[in-house]
């Protein structure tokens, strides 16, 4: 009967060993200790024993059901255990892991500049208008009083789609548009494309943009003009910039002058970045020419006006000290993601 127990005790501990679900705890339980277990089956022969084996024996019997109890109670907390753990795992939130990125985009930095230029004058109460990119030799040349044989009609400056349509070298035919179609009181910018043929380098594009503005109204003087662009320069530059006017010519202007910012580098002392000149140019204005208004069905004798046209590209490369202009096509995220 001992070696039986021995057997049973065995046989107990090495199931509960290997179990690994605590169900099965319970059906070890129900197979050794239940009613019908294998160690009450041995318990019910107890009766065949000598009486002084029974005592030794129901003792060996009562320390091995002891010993299977405690097993299996530890056996079914350890599995909790690992239950829970493995719940934990599944239910968990690593909060280490980082979100997968959404980068937003933003502006390239010639539209920021196009907005930027558009609020200052929308502030002046300016409205921004849009013209066509193709237009015709009338409104690009004719019609702004350029002389017959002035450089920028020539076919090698210029892409001509035929004898008179091309594409525009300037956005002043938008101001001839726009002369053409409303009455003064105007005052309007107009950014956009602008095409001419020139070779890609550090400084020149084929296509490039530009700003150009135009007010027309009765009274208007050149002191008007400058009033206009000192505040826009120290809009968009700082307060403390300064700028110079040089007498220029422009064939749909008169008189015409040139504008300089002071070089953002050397604040006027001459350095590299400003060829030595300390002063940078921005601008190119003047009083609208008595025939440009005319050719627009505008009196020269009751209203006077004044243009000025900028570069966009040349503004962004001074705001943000870019030395290259070709950085601003090629599209390199590295590059654009800096303005
Ligand atoms: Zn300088």
């Amino acid at each position: 009967m001992k070696e039986q127990l021995l057997a049973i005790k065995e046989k107990a501990l090495d199931s509960i060993e290997n179990c690994t679900d605590i169900k099965e705890c319970d059906a070890i339980r129900i197979t050794f200790l239940g009613k019908k277990g294998q160690l009450t089956a041995i318990l019910k022969q107890m009766g065949r024993l000598s009486a002084e084996e029974r005592p030794v024996i129901g003792q060996m019997a009562n320390e091995i059901r002891t010993e299977i109890e405690k097993t299996l109670v530890e056996k079914q907390g350890r599995l909790k255990l690992v239950q829970i753990e493995k719940k934990l795992e599944e239910e968990a939130v690593d909060v280490t892991v980082s979100l997968k990125e959404h980068k937003l985009g933003k502006a390239h930095p010639l539209t920021q500049t196009i907005n930027e230029i558009s609020a200052i004058f929308a502030g002046m109460g300016y409205t921004v208008v849009d013209g066509p990119e193709i237009d015709t030799v009338a409104r690009v040349f004719d019609l702004l009083n350029a002389e017959e044989n002035h450089p920028s009609r020539d076919p090698s400056d210029t892409f001509y789609i035929d004898d008179n349509t091309l594409l525009r070298t300037q956005t002043s035919s938008v101001q001839i548009r726009v002369m053409q179609e409303q009455k003064p009181p105007i005052a309007i910018i107009s950014p956009g494309r602008v095409y001419r043929r020139d070779e890609v380098d550090a400084t020149h594009s084929p296509i490039f943009h530009q700003c150009e503005g135009l007010v027309v109204d009765k009274g208007l003087t050149f002191g008007d003009l400058k009033g206009t662009l000192i505040y826009f320069a120290k809009q968009y530059y700082g307060e403390d910039m300064e700028l110079r006017f040089r007498p220029h010519h422009f064939p749909f202007t008169e008189p015409s002058c040139e504008i300089d910012c002071q070089c953002f580098k050397c604040h006027g002392k001459g350095c590299p970045t400003c060829k030595g000149e300390g002063w940078i140019e921005i601008l190119g204005a003047g009083m609208v020419h008595p025939n440009v208004l005319r050719n627009c069905g505008i009196d020269p004798e009751i209203y006077s006006g004044f243009a000025f046209g900028m570069g966009i590209e040349r503004l962004t490369m001074f705001k943000h000290e870019i030395e290259d202009m070709r950085l601003l096509y090629e599209n390199n995220l590295r590059f654009l993601s800096q303005f």
